[in-house]
């Protein structure tokens, strides 16, 4: 049996995908090439891409009026072809964002290089929810308080922060904040595909795919076709997004292999029931982990209960003294990649839709035996 594996990402894939990559590895269904071999203008990785796209729209139910674009440069990367398309349109060249950890963090710096971008929220402070104290990056701003300029190009959150662990998807509609035709932007790396998505909210959603989509390599871009073509003239061709959905993300040559898989991913989901069926599992996963964590002291999560991330669980031992011998056992006990990030400390499972609720009843039953061990 292989080992559990909750590594943030790149993350566990289903083992059936693996699988099959490793049949079709050197002879891609009769063709005499390996994936990785084939030209994408030829006709079997246009039919690849072309079967990866379609299964991703229909996972996502993507409305017609959205791009879909296979894109490089990750996350990360999108944090500059984000605004470098965008910020310009309609010629003030403002971004506000909304910061709610460390990944909408990292978007803003990028994007005050490229515009006026300014903060509409930020729960970088403490705050008292119901009487309770939360501490900085464990809540989520409450959309009626973000201060949201009328002008503004786009304004951006981070829907999963996969380091602080908050999930939030109550999108709110702009015109109702008073800033009618400002669309939304959202990194949804770590939740891609976990759950539905309401495209009605937003004007831009974009994923690496290394979590919950397939290898890293490629990056999902879901972009409402109005918002194509306002690139700053600065910026780099490969990266702007008409010439990418102009050539059907074939501008120039994609990582083809990494489609490919994150399409092996596609047909998976489809396979277990769709995001739908993704959703239940990932909603019975997350209440069993914390559950778990909040019936004891031993373990904690400090995440505001509203805004808990399904896919990230970061958690923290009462006795950071045993934080070593916690890992290590954990990974003698064959659960994986189990350390939190350098910047918040203790643990982290990220338990993506290729980790099953067998997986996390067995890091549970690992915890439980480490309490009674060490409590
Ligand atoms: N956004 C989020 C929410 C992420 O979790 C990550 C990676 N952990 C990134 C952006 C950056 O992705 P990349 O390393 O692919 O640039």
């Amino acid at each position: 049996m292989r080992p559990w594996n909750f590594s943030a990402g790149p993350s566990a894939l289903p083992l059936e995908v693996l699988r099959t990559a490793a049949e079709e590895m050197t002879d891609w269904r009769g063709s005499g090439m390996s994936v990785m071999e084939m030209s994408h203008r030829g006709k079997q990785f246009i039919q690849i891409h072309a079967e990866a796209e379609a299964d991703l729209r229909e996972l996502l139910a993507v409305p017609d009026d959205f791009a879909v674009l296979f894109m490089q440069g990750g996350g990360i990367g999108e944090n500059a072809i984000l605004p470098m398309n965008l910020i310009g349109r309609g010629g003030a060249n403002k971004a506000d964002y909304v910061l709610s950890g460390s990944w909408s963090n990292k978007s803003y710096k990028e994007g005050r290089r490229y515009g006026d971008a300014a903060v509409a929220a930020s729960s970088g402070d403490a705050v008292s929810l119901d009487g309770v104290r939360q501490e900085a990056w464990t809540w989520f701003p409450d959309p009626a308080q973000w201060k949201v300029r009328a002008d503004a190009s786009y304004v951006h959150l981070c829907s999963n922060e996969t380091i602080d662990g908050v999930e939030f998807v109550q999108w709110p509609d702009l015109a109702a904040l008073g800033a009618p035709g400002v669309p939304l932007t959202v990194d949804a790396s770590s939740h891609i595909l976990s759950r539905p998505i309401d495209f009605s909210r937003a004007g831009l959603v974009f994923a690496g795919a290394q979590k919950n989509a397939g290898p890293a390599g490629v990056t999902l871009v879901f972009v409402r076709r109005d918002l194509i073509g306002h690139a700053l003239p600065t910026c780099p061709s490969a990266f702007d997004y008409a010439n990418v959905a102009g050539a059907d993300s074939m501008f120039n040559t994609p990582p083809t292999y990494a489609i490919y898989v994150a399409g092996l991913v596609f047909k998976w989901l489809k396979k277990q029931g769709g995001v739908a069926a993704m959703e239940r599992a990932n909603i019975a996963k997350a209440q069993a982990l914390y559950g778990y964590l909040d019936s004891t002291d031993f373990y904690s999560n400090r995440v505001h209960p509203s805004v808990r991330s399904r896919m990230n669980v970061p958690f923290f031992l009462a006795d950071e003294t045993l934080n070593a011998a916690f890992l290590q056992q954990a990974e003698a006990a064959g659960l994986l990649q189990l350390k939190g990030h350098k910047s918040v400390g203790g643990m982290r499972a990220s338990i993506y839709n290729a980790m099953p609720l067998e997986g996390v009843n067995a890091l549970i039953a690992f915890m439980q035996d480490f309490e009674r061990r060490h409590g």
